[in-house]
């Protein structure tokens, strides 16, 4: 009885957190694996904004700081102090300032490490520094405010969107840090005092990280939201075209191709007049909803307008997409109202092959090779590839 219900709470916690998410989602909140480049590139964004906002705001409130350590400490404790504000002051305008030139997750990264870093290595310090003296009356009570910075860091991570395995890796070198401090301070540690605080800690890091992953999921169900045209659940334009601008700077950066198919139904417009404009959606829901099952996971697929796909598949030449493309033809778009098939005209360009210097003269490439296709009589496949079939038999 008591699993059933321990197991029914921890079900009802991660429905709370997984809230209208599909299993593919669920996983990004794990690791960032496989995250969708919408999701990360606003994710680093974010990352990096927040840091610059804490960076700023440390860098205007430790240096305050001193006058309240010259009034509490005797001179040979806020000298020492002071010189530390000093030097992390210096190094949170430093993060705050600092350009971004790659804007990589990892360059979020490392901006993040810096920042847990100046805390960490100011709150060693000061351990350190003042387990030196015997401090009494106010200069005692004010050394415990020292002992609370890991507390107030580990709380800070919650304002990142981060998945399980990143809050993990920043919250354990806090965590270790405080082990550090109580093992430099052995000879003199009250261990059940310590073991309490420590367990505050590992608490706090527990909330954190589920602040952190909780953002993190509404992130993501507005980025879907956000990205997908609601009718098909495609892409939409809007995002698809930044998704486009991304893939073809990779692929000119790392020489790969990058080929696109343009896709337009053939005779849609006597589906709505015939049968009215509802259905004329339904059919829309169902080509889509065909071409969806028989692309790869790593193809994008974009409603660009009305009744016109386009169709994004990285790291496939030419030829590879005619193959893809002719599998997707065979397989064919469905059936219109009355049971007759329907079919469509497409046109395929690819990077390298066209030489197309940026993403919209390649899409334009594909569009007027697709216009070819319907000049050509439609149903059927048009490229400058002379060696692949790319015309159906
Ligand atoms: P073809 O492409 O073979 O030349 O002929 P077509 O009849 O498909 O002509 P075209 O592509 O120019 O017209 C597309 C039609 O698709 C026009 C419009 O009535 C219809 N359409 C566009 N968007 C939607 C939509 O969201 N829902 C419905 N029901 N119809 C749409
Ligand atoms: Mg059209
Ligand atoms: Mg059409």
């Amino acid at each position: 009885m008591q699993t059933f219900s321990f197991s029914r709470l921890w079900h009802q916690a991660w429905s709370l957190i997984l809230v209208e998410m599909d299993s593919r989602e669920a996983s990004w909140l794990l690791r960032p694996k496989n995250h969708l480049s919408l999701l990360e590139t606003r994710r680093i964004a974010i990352i990096i904004s927040r840091v610059r906002l804490i960076a700023g705001l440390f860098a205007v409130l430790t240096p305050l700081w001193i006058a309240l350590d010259i009034w509490a400490f005797p001179r040979e404790i806020w000298e020492g102090l002071a010189i530390a504000r000093v030097l992390a002051t210096l190094a949170f305008v430093a993060i705050m300032l600092r350009p971004h030139r790659s804007n990589t997750l990892f360059d979020a990264y490392r901006t993040l490490t810096l920042l847990l870093a100046v805390p960490t290595a100011f709150f060693l310090f000061t351990y350190l520094h003042m387990a030196r003296f015997q401090l009494h009356g106010l200069a005692e009570a004010f050394s415990v405010g020292y002992a609370y910075l890991p507390f107030v860091m580990l709380a800070g991570l919650s304002i990142f969107p981060l998945t399980m395995a990143e809050s993990v890796a920043f919250a354990a070198p806090m965590l270790l840090a405080q082990i550090c401090a109580g093992i430099l301070r052995l000879p003199v540690l009250d261990w059940p005092s310590w073991i309490a605080s420590f367990w505050l800690l590992l608490l706090i890091a527990a909330v954190s990280a589920l602040a952190g992953l909780s953002q993190l999921a509404f992130m993501i169900v507005l980025v879907r939201e956000a990205i997908r045209d609601t009718m098909t659940g495609c892409f939409s334009r809007h995002s698809g075209e930044e998704v486009l601008e991304l893939q073809f700077s990779i692929s000119a950066r790392t020489n790969t191709p990058l080929a696109v198919a343009f896709i337009d139904i053939d005779h849609f417009k006597a589906v709505n007049d015939t049968y009215g404009h509802e259905v004329g959606d339904e059919v829309i829901r169902q080509i889509s909803g065909a071409m969806q099952s028989h692309t790869r996971d790593s193809d994008m697929l974009i409603r660009w307008g009305g009744e016109e796909f386009l169709l994004m598949l990285p790291n496939t030449s030419q030829s590879d997409a005619c193959i893809a493309l002719n599998r997707l033809h065979q397989s064919g778009f469905g059936q219109r109202p009355d049971g007759s098939p329907l079919t469509a005209s497409i046109g395929v360009a690819e990077r390298i092959a066209s030489g197309a210097a940026d993403w919209p003269t390649l899409v334009e490439r594909a569009d007027s090779r697709m216009y070819q296709a319907k000049q050509g009589g439609r149903n059927r496949i048009v490229s400058d590839d002379q060696t692949s079939s790319c015309n159906p038999s």
